[in-house]
């Protein structure tokens, strides 16, 4: 086994010092990492940095995380699948013998951490990285709330191939101007991780047992609304069964035609599925970026569409929710494409729903109303019909803004992914141009792309993907009343 000493240090452009101790000597007290973004313990820069500086300094290294009661109106759907990840992540650091406790909070995480950091005398608090607001509000609070001058803060981004500070120090104009400024980083960060080291020191207070159980039950019982799916098995084991399993992983048996099926809603299997691994961080795009370069030799194309989307796409998103203060609203549009829409948010719409008919797919178009049917029972939408249903949002609302908050509601509530920076930028996409250029203009839409059900039917077998999601739908609802009457009969036994 190597020791701390030949652990290849995190590469110092990840870590940002939020915090700086003022105290010299070296620190006496242990380390915390409160996880956020990155739920995993395999290829986490974020944890490796903190077990790293543990060992360097002699001190224990624990693992703390927050559920909140609300964030961002998360359901059953999204907190199942992301409390269920945690369990086994939890269940692997016991049944591997890995010398790091897991802690638990529950409420506001700008109350738990700090009063953690206090109770158990820490050194230093490491934290992943998201670019949402929220996010760094929080920890702009708990900077302040350390009181202690001996605790550092340390920001690791371990969700991002090349970090975000370092891909840009701007806010970028779309993925042409951020490509090659990735790229030319990609040799210094796209490299391979090393194990994780053991912590030398074991924490020194015995830990509670967390009851998973109920947490999960409460959890499903609160978000009922939208409920789990069956389909997507959560966790970092399942994430890497998806990206390289023997049965269907995507690099081992689907990347082949990827860059043609995955234009064509009727190929759901020809995208990688990775969203929901991503979102909650139970894989790392660096992971499926080294994996993917093992095949590139023999699908050479196909690894490039899917690194263009893994990483540019991706990173570019974070990018704008970095940089632009108002990446979920019209203010953060360019200034082309909000005077367009401004200049076009009277004209007359040929139908105008309300959010109550959005959401029940109520619409005169069968194929935006599949795209609906299948948010709501499957969970996630193929990305070409992302678009569409997005855009069908702006020309069907009294305007842009009332269409992109619809939009965002809508994304957030239903998808397994949502809440994440390529959902905001997805709709800002479709609604804002954002990312985008100027096309011809039109009523409505002004110079934004506008998408129809004619070009639709151009592209794809529209009724074809219609009929596949009836299908699907009838499944889903199929297994929820199975579901409904299992737990009736449990309960009648109780
Ligand atoms: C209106 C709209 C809403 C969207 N909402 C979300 C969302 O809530 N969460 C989410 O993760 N993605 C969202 N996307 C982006 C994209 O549609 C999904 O990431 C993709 O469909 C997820 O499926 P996959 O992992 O099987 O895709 P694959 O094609 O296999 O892509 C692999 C990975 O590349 C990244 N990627 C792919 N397409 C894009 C893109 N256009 N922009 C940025 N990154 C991309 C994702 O991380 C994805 O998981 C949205 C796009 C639009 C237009």
């Amino acid at each position: 086994m190597s020791t701390s000493s030949t652990i290849p240090a995190v590469h110092p452009g990840r870590i940002r010092v939020l915090k700086q101790a003022s105290v010299q000597s070296k620190p006496m007290g242990p380390v915390v990492y409160w996880m956020f973004r990155d739920q995993r313990l395999k290829d986490n820069w974020a944890l490796i940095h903190a077990v790293h500086q543990a060992n360097q300094w002699d001190v224990p290294v624990a693992i703390a995380f927050n559920l909140f009661h609300q964030f961002k109106g998360a359901k059953a759907r999204q907190l199942g699948f992301m409390l269920r990840g945690l369990k086994k992540l939890y269940s692997d650091i016991q049944s591997n013998f890995i010398n790091i406790p897991f802690f638990l909070f529950q409420g506001e995480a700008v109350e738990s951490i700090p009063s953690f950091l206090k109770e158990c005398g820490a050194s230093l608090l490491v934290t992943d990285f998201s670019p949402l607001r929220e996010v760094r509000q929080w920890k702009e609070e708990i900077c302040q709330r350390v009181h202690e001058s001996e605790v550092s803060i340390h920001e690791v981004d371990a969700h991002n191939v090349v970090p975000v500070w370092v891909a840009s120090e701007k806010l970028e104009y779309g993925a042409r101007t951020i490509r090659g400024k990735i790229n030319k980083k990609l040799s210094e960060y796209l490299v391979d991780f090393p194990n994780l080291i053991p912590p030398k020191l074991k924490w020194p207070t015995s830990t509670t047992d967390i009851d998973w159980d109920n947490l999960i039950a409460n959890v499903l019982r609160e978000g009922a609304e939208v409920p789990e799916l069956e389909w997507c098995e959560p966790g970092e084991q399942a994430g890497l069964e998806v990206l390289i399993g023997n049965k269907n992983g995507f690099l081992t048996t689907r990347l082949k035609n990827y860059s043609s099926d995955r234009n064509n809603p009727l190929k759901p299997k020809g995208l990688s599925g990775l969203s929901p691994y991503l979102h909650f961080g139970q894989i790392s795009a660096q992971r499926c970026a080294l994996e993917a370069r093992k095949v590139r030799n023999i699908y050479p194309q196909a690894v490039d569409v899917f690194l263009e989307e893994l990483i540019v796409r991706r990173e570019l998103a974070d990018n704008f929710c970095f940089y632009q203060p108002h990446y979920d609203s019209l203010q953060g549009a360019w200034d082309w494409a909000r005077k367009t829409l401004m200049d076009h948010a009277s004209d007359k719409r040929e139908h105008v729903y309300t959010r109550e008919q959005l959401e029940k797919a109520q619409t005169a178009d069968p194929l935006w109303n599949a795209s609906q049917l299948e948010l709501v029972h499957y969970g996630k939408v193929h990305g070409f019909m992302r678009m569409y249903w997005a855009k069908k949002i702006l020309e069907w609302t009294c305007g842009p803004e009332e269409a992109l908050a619809l939009s965002i509601y809508l994304n957030d509530k239903y998808h397994i992914d949502g809440r994440d920076p390529n959902g905001y930028v997805g709709c800002m996409w479709s609604i804002c141009g954002v990312h985008d250029q100027g096309w011809r203009e039109r009523s409505v839409f002004g110079k934004i792309r506008y998408m129809n059900y004619a070009g639709c039917k151009r592209k794809f077998d529209v009724d074809g993907y219609i009929a596949y999601v009836k299908r699907i739908v009838g499944e889903c609802k199929k297994r929820k009343a199975q579901d409904l009457l299992n737990n009736k009969s449990k309960q009648l036994r109780c």
